[in-house]
């Protein structure tokens, strides 16, 4: 009609929430507006709201939401299944156009819509936010993401774009791409950057969490940090090889010179600390070098589950639109 391309007419907003009563009635507004700022540049557009299992009043929320707005769709996971799936259950329900992935806290700004569509009918597909500040997170929060980026990035061979979260738009292509990808262990962000295409990144300000408190505490994101380098590397194993064969090395030349001196000057019975030291130095190393090896022994058999990703408990497509799903 007016020279804008198909796919480039309609766009979901996915949103996961779990445990969201407060954030998502600041968030609805913000959302509704971008909404209406995408339909006026001629798309067809709608929120898909992914109730991840909360146990609070997050779905009574979103259930009034969908009855406010006919552009709401809403979907909930049969338990808490984490971010993770809760984002692939919501890609995966989008049949037509893009998709735009938003946090429920509002940290990531929905009114960004419009410099992301842009970038997106550009020809980009993968347009992601890139944070320049991180507002109410602490030095230890900004420290050790700061680090975990630099080591994922030395490490993997995946591309994992810094200080960028889940914020971004995905074209109908990498969608599709993305839905092959139906491995158990998701670090999404490795899995975004596995995919490839143009992607490009639009930076913009994080703001504090609007209410509720995060979900993810020091031992969450450690654990999250190591699903990340074990799923996109093998170097820690690597690591191990080179920390074995270095250990064979050293071990070889000191029993060479223990032998030596008990050919040259007798055997006596000594060095018991040094004896204690050398046994300890490789029990740990071993045990070290089999707990990484159980780390991936243990993702393989998650895999070799085949267990589906995630359950649907309720799904209630948006109304307003007459072709389609949602
Ligand atoms: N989230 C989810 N399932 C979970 C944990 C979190 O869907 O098991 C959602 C949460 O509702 C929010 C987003 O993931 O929309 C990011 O969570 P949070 O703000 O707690 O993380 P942070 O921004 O602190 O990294
Ligand atoms: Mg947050």
């Amino acid at each position: 009609m007016d020279g804008i391309a198909p796919e480039h007419r309609c766009l979901t907003l996915v949103v996961a929430a779990f445990n969201e009563e407060e954030a998502l009635p600041r968030l609805q507004p913000r959302i509704r507006a971008a909404l209406d700022m995408a339909e006026a540049e001629g798309l067809e557009a709608r929120v898909l709201y992914v109730d991840d299992g909360s146990r609070d009043g997050t779905w009574p929320v979103l259930l009034q939401f969908a009855r406010e707005d006919a552009r709401v769709a809403l979907l909930r996971l049969s338990r808490n299944f984490g971010k993770e799936a809760a984002l692939t259950a919501g890609l995966d329900r989008i049949e037509r156009g893009a998709a735009l992935i938003l946090d429920a806290d509002g940290q990531d700004p929905p009114e960004l819509l419009p410099q992301f569509v842009a970038k997106w009918r550009e020809g980009h597909d993968d347009v992601h936010g890139t944070r320049v500040a991180r507002e109410g997170e602490g030095v230890f929060k900004r420290a050790s993401a700061h680090g975990f980026y630099r080591i994922i990035g030395a490490l993997s061979k995946t591309p994992v774009p810094r200080d960028t979260g889940d914020f971004r738009l995905l074209s109908p292509r990498a969608l599709a791409a993305l839905r092959q990808l139906r491995e158990r262990h998701r670090f999404m962000k490795g899995l975004f950057g596995w995919i490839g295409f143009n992607a490009v990144s639009v930076p913009y300000q994080r703001d504090a969490r609007a209410a509720g408190r995060s979900k993810f505490n020091a031992w969450k994101l450690w654990n999250f940090a190591l699903e990340g380098i074990t799923s996109f590397s093998t170097a820690p194993l690597r690591l191990a090889t080179y920390a074995g064969l270095v250990t064979a090395l050293f071990a070889f030349g000191y029993g060479s010179w223990v032998i030596l001196k008990a050919l040259l000057w007798g055997d006596q019975v000594a060095g018991w600390p040094s004896m204690m030291a050398v046994i300890l130095f490789l029990g740990g190393v071993q045990l070290m070098a089999l707990g990484l090896i159980g780390e991936y022994l243990g993702r393989l058999y998650e895999e070799s589950k085949q267990r589906p990703l995630y359950l649907i408990d309720a799904w209630r497509p948006a109304e307003g639109v007459s072709s389609g799903r949602h």
